[in-house]
């Protein structure tokens, strides 16, 4: 087959084949993160909209319907849930490797003041 040549759908070559759909959720995606979204409970107002837009499914949500934190599995750290977060100081992207150095108490406190 050669490029610009016509063929027949049945004379395609066979591509990427999912032959179990759903196994997204045995491949833990978010180690490929450089930074990541923490969450300040204190300042969400529960509007949903990082849940809303989180092209990964990793906000989550409890039995009430409210925020219940960030599933860091699959987050990959795009930042979509932070720029979409209507409420400032509720959510913030920061990096990981900070987070290594300082630990997550320090880099919590500089990000949201404490709150
Ligand atoms: S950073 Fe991206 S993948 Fe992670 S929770 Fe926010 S929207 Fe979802
Ligand atoms: S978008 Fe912001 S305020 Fe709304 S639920 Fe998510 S973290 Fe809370």
């Amino acid at each position: 087959m050669k490029i610009g040549e016509k063929v027949q759908w049945n004379e395609l070559l066979t591509g990427g084949v999912i032959e179990d759909p759903g196994n997204s959720i045995d491949y833990k995606t978010g180690s490929w993160r450089i930074e990541r979204p923490i969450w300040n409970k204190e300042a969400c107002i529960n509007c949903m909209f990082c849940w809303v837009y989180c092209p990964d499914s990793s906000i989550k949500v409890d039995k009430d319907g409210n925020m219940a934190g960030i599933n860091y599995d699959f987050c990959k750290g795009c930042g979509i849930c932070v720029k979409e977060c209507p409420k400032p100081g509720a959510l913030a992207m920061v990096l990981e490797a900070d987070i290594e150095k300082k630990g997550m108490d320090v880099v919590f406190k500089e990000t949201f003041g404490g709150k």
